[in-house]
């Protein structure tokens, strides 16, 4: 039987109502740290990290267009990343992922591969790669599922794995294989944020595609109101609903909504349950998660009002 879960994804460790779960970014990619917190999964991005790459600076990662530093715009990146074989920072975040996941229910990652496509071709991962006597991809497969392998060691709770919105080429971009990856997560989460779901349509087909290709259980995370935006800024409660019945139609096992406080989440929570006709609407776009999702949503009543 399908169930579809929900839960959020802040900035602070504060809890909304009304959620099966909650996830607390300790370590986002400007890699200040936060505490954990006992009763929340601790989100961490491994190699995007802006503390580490200013405090070593030939750690970042490095491709024939360029290091994947903020604002080179070859690449899709907004922060600073390390090379995915740097030996210090991987057995540095190995150790914080143990402890973390000691301190907290456990631990979900995100950029733990290559920063994007041609990386890295640093000194290391040259020799490396040479020496592997591997075409470039299976290399940086190895790199990549073998440092999943270490993880799934030391993450004695729950482990779940990030991946970009991208059920095609992940393997060339990043070194990303998903059925590597599911041998080592408990499941997956698929990352969709955007400041408008305005086309639905196209959500809904990259869901299929994963649903598709996925050995394990898959969440989606949405974005609801990130730290600094304006409400001007950020994809409307009308979207948000339609967008996530369209992806739980396609499959999705559950969502995450990322905000910076639990009171914005709240917010969000209150205009959802306003929107009475559009979720008479999309009861018609669907079966049972679809139904199961509009029940959640409606069942915010009694804890925003
Ligand atoms: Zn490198």
């Amino acid at each position: 039987m399908h169930n579809v879960k929900l839960g959020t994804f802040t900035f602070q460790p504060q809890k909304a109502e009304g959620f099966d779960f909650h996830v607390l970014r300790v370590k986002p990619e400007t890699g200040l740290r936060l505490q954990p917190a006992k009763d929340m999964y601790s989100n961490i991005a491994v190699f995007a990290d802006n503390v580490a790459v200013r405090e070593h600076p030939d750690w970042i990662s490095q491709s024939p267009l360029g290091p994947a530093k903020m604002g080179n715009n070859n690449f899709n990146i907004y922060w600073n990343v390390v090379c995915a074989t740097q030996p210090e920072h991987r057995a540095e975040e190995l150790d914080y992922m143990a402890q973390v996941d000691w301190q907290s229910m456990g631990v979900w990652l995100n950029s733990q591969y290559f920063a994007d496509h041609d990386h890295c071709t640093c000194s290391r991962c040259n020799e490396l790669y040479k020496r592997s006597g591997l075409d470039w991809f299976a290399w940086r497969r190895k790199e990549v599922t073998g440092y999943m392998a270490q993880v799934r060691e030391r993450v004695k709770k729950q482990l779940v794995m990030s991946i970009q919105p991208d059920p095609v080429t992940s393997y060339e971009r990043y070194g990303v294989d998903f059925d590597d990856f599911a041998k080592f997560t408990d499941h997956f989460n698929v990352v969709m944020f955007s400041k408008n779901y305005a086309t639905p349509w196209y959500w809904e087909m990259i869901t299929r595609g994963f649903k598709k290709l996925l050995k394990k259980p898959f969440y989606i995370s949405l974005y609801v109101f990130g730290p600094g935006d304006n409400l001007v800024d950020v994809p409307t409660t009308q979207e948000l609903l339609t967008v996530s019945v369209r992806c739980a139609r396609a499959g999705a096992d559950g969502f995450l909504y990322l905000t910076d406080t639990a009171s914005q989440i709240t917010a969000f929570q209150k205009d959802a349950v306003k929107q009475v006709d559009l979720i008479k609407k999309l009861r018609t776009f669907g079966g049972q998660p679809v139904q199961e999702f509009l029940d959640r949503v409606e069942n915010w009543k009694k804890v925003v009002e």
